[in-house]
């Protein structure tokens, strides 16, 4: 029985007590019974008092056994959440005797809890660290530290490899003393993803500087061909173009060779002109208002020759609400001939349609489409055509007079414009290049 109960049960006691008393005191002198009745009938409003007051009681000791129990749940969801943190934590006291460790603690150390209580931490740090470890602990010990934040350490569990560790330790008073609370990570993966970090990071500031380089030569040693390829052109035209001279048709034959091939060169030292350019971030594109109806239209126009050569149809389809777009007019012109070109030397039978639109429900996107019905390209090839210096056939390349850098350009320019270039394609049935550009480029810097 508990003490609450045993307390009712002699209030019980006394009252009935009272009671039979009452009823004792009726046998007495008149005198008498006034004075003891009003004695009992205190000790009855005493008793109710009594009463009153264990009912007020046993209503505390509820409230208190509901808080008793609250708290023990807290104290387990804390000891719980401490338990199976994902980081290892420890309280030593100021010697840095381990007087708790977390699970998490006990699988880095390598030892069980169990056997952790009663350690020095130290003995979890490699010797020629214990030095600067010691140190530190004393300077929390005298107050020099407060709290110690990402303190890297090198650690040696029990057994198996040491490991990076980062640290937090904090200072602590509290009514049992001062301890040390630890809080440990090992930190080796993100040590070794900075490192990586590190070296990719001076791996690219070489490459840039490579890249750097090269489009500065490049861009040099173009320069340097063009002028006598120049010369080379201006002769050679001027031999065929004057009659007098007379010469053998041999020789005219053997000066347009002269011409012809300078200019596939000069044409060649352009491209990696503007590529090294690119590269370099050098390439200007001084924005103006262009009409894309009128520009595609003369485009195909100049390419007419080629295409009525090889028998071939060009067709060209204009759907544009607007056909003002601003972007600059020869870079554009670059890109269309760049792939109109290639439409035509990549296809033997059928033609090129070219197609230009608004993306469908965006006014400001505007769509080219190159289409043919050529030779098409392998699936495995499609990633690398817009590399320079890249054909899907290297034989090829005598067939068809190309470089590998046509692509290459266009992609660079077409990034440029903040746009994009994609290709579908089937082999022996032909390849859409479709490109989209915004309407309105923003000021190049
Ligand atoms: P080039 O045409 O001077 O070789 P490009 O960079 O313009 O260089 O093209 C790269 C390669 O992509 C070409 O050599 C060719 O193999 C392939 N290619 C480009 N356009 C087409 C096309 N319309 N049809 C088939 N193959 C193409």
């Amino acid at each position: 029985m508990n003490t609450d109960n045993q307390l009712l049960q002699q209030i019980e006691n006394v009252s009935s007590r009272l009671t039979q008393m009452h009823e004792c005191v009726q046998d007495l002198p008149a005198h008498k019974v006034e004075v003891i009745t009003e004695v009992l009938e205190q000790v009855n409003v005493s008793l109710e008092e009594l009463r009153v007051a264990r009912e007020e009681l046993s209503h505390q000791n509820e409230q208190l056994s509901v808080t008793r129990e609250q708290l023990e749940r807290e104290r387990q969801r804390y000891k719980e959440l401490f338990e199976f943190a994902p980081d290892a934590y420890l309280v030593t006291d100021e010697n840095g005797t381990i007087r708790e460790a977390n699970y998490t603690a006990a699988a880095l150390l390598n030892v069980s809890q169990r056997f952790l209580v009663g350690k020095p931490l130290s003995i979890f740090v490699p010797e020629e660290e214990r030095r600067d470890f010691r140190l530190r602990i004393n300077q929390l010990r005298i107050g020099e530290l407060e709290r110690l934040r990402e303190w890297e350490l090198r650690m040696q569990p029990r057994k198996g490899e040491s490991f990076e560790a980062a640290i937090t330790v904090s200072a602590v008073w509290n009514p049992e003393g001062f301890n040390l609370r630890w809080m440990l990570r090992d930190i080796t993966r993100r040590k070794k993803v900075e490192a990586q970090l590190g070296q990719m990071h001076l791996e690219n500031l070489r490459l840039q500087e490579i890249t750097q380089i090269k489009s500065q030569f490049l861009s040099a040693i173009s320069h340097e061909l063009r002028t006598p390829m120049n010369a080379i052109l201006g002769f050679s035209q001027l031999l065929l173009r004057h009659p007098h001279l007379s010469l053998e048709p041999k020789q005219v034959q053997m000066v347009e060779r002269i011409h012809d091939n300078g200019h596939n060169l000069l044409g060649l030292i352009n491209d990696i002109l503007d590529l090294s350019k690119v590269d370099a971030g050098r390439m200007e594109l001084p924005l103006e208002e262009v009409d894309l109806v009128d520009l595609v239209h003369k485009t195909t126009d100049e390419l007419q020759s080629l295409v009525i050569e090889k028998h071939l149809f060009l067709q060209v389809h204009t759907d544009l609400q607007n056909p003002i777009t601003i972007n600059n007019r020869s870079r554009l012109r670059q890109i269309l001939v760049n792939l109109l070109a290639n439409a035509i030397k990549f296809t033997e039978t059928g033609g090129v349609r070219i197609e230009v639109s608004e993306v469908e429900g965006d006014l400001d996107r505007l769509v080219i489409e190159v289409k043919d019905t050529g030779i098409g390209i392998p699936k495995e090839d499609i990633e690398r055509i817009f590399e320079a210096f890249e054909q899907v056939d290297r034989s090829a390349k005598r067939n068809y007079q190309s470089t590998g850098l046509g692509l290459a350009i266009s992609k660079s320019l077409v990034d440029l414009m903040q746009g994009t270039i994609t290709v579908t394609s089937q082999v022996g049935e032909g390849s859409t290049f479709r490109v989209e550009l915004p309407r309105r480029l923003r000021v190049h810097k």
